[in-house]
């Protein structure tokens, strides 16, 4: 291009006008962003998102405190406790996850040999302390209430992938 080509486009504003043009281009195609958080992408079902602890239909803990996943978890963050019930039945009377350790490896949910602790859909958690983020079981089964037809879809579509 030469000095006078340049300088007749400089006096054409073309550049300017090229800008304006894709601009009124690309207004007319399908947006390629989402207006988050009104609009949301579409998660896939092996999804690792935040902690929850499930029960059966009738209200009862899935969670049978065999600590499978409290020993399996590369970053220690799983605390178990438990006791005998009445009954005879072995349920935990603490689980506790430190949310600021974990790595989201899954491996907790790989372990559990009853689909009691799961990483769920949600991973809108952000906190403003770190105490936010010690999770206890009461945090971690009203999760696993608040997300249960969400994160039993999930499993049942990730099934032939486990
Ligand atoms: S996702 Fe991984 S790091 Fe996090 S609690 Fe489970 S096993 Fe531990
Ligand atoms: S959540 Fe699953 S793996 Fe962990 S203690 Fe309970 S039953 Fe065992």
């Amino acid at each position: 291009m030469n000095a006078l080509s340049r300088r007749a486009r400089s006096l054409l504003l073309w550049e300017l006008l090229a800008g304006m043009a894709l601009t009124l281009r690309y207004m007319f195609r399908r947006p390629v962003t989402v207006n988050y958080p009104y609009e949301k992408g579409p998660l896939s079902p092996r999804f690792r998102g935040e902690h929850a602890l499930r029960r059966y239909p009738n209200g009862e803990e899935r969670c049978i405190a065999c600590k499978l996943c409290e020993a399996i978890c590369p970053a220690l963050a799983i605390t178990i406790e438990a006791e005998p019930r009445d009954d005879g039945s072995r349920r935990t009377t603490r689980y506790d996850i430190d949310m600021t350790k974990c790595i989201y490896c899954g491996y907790c949910q790989e372990a559990c040999p009853v689909d009691a602790i799961v990483e769920g859909p949600n991973f809108e958690f952000a906190a403003e302390t770190r105490e936010e983020l010690f999770y206890d079981k009461e945090k971690l089964l009203a999760n696993g209430d608040r997300w249960e037809a969400e994160i039993a879809k999930a499993l049942s579509l990730a099934a032939p992938y486990r």
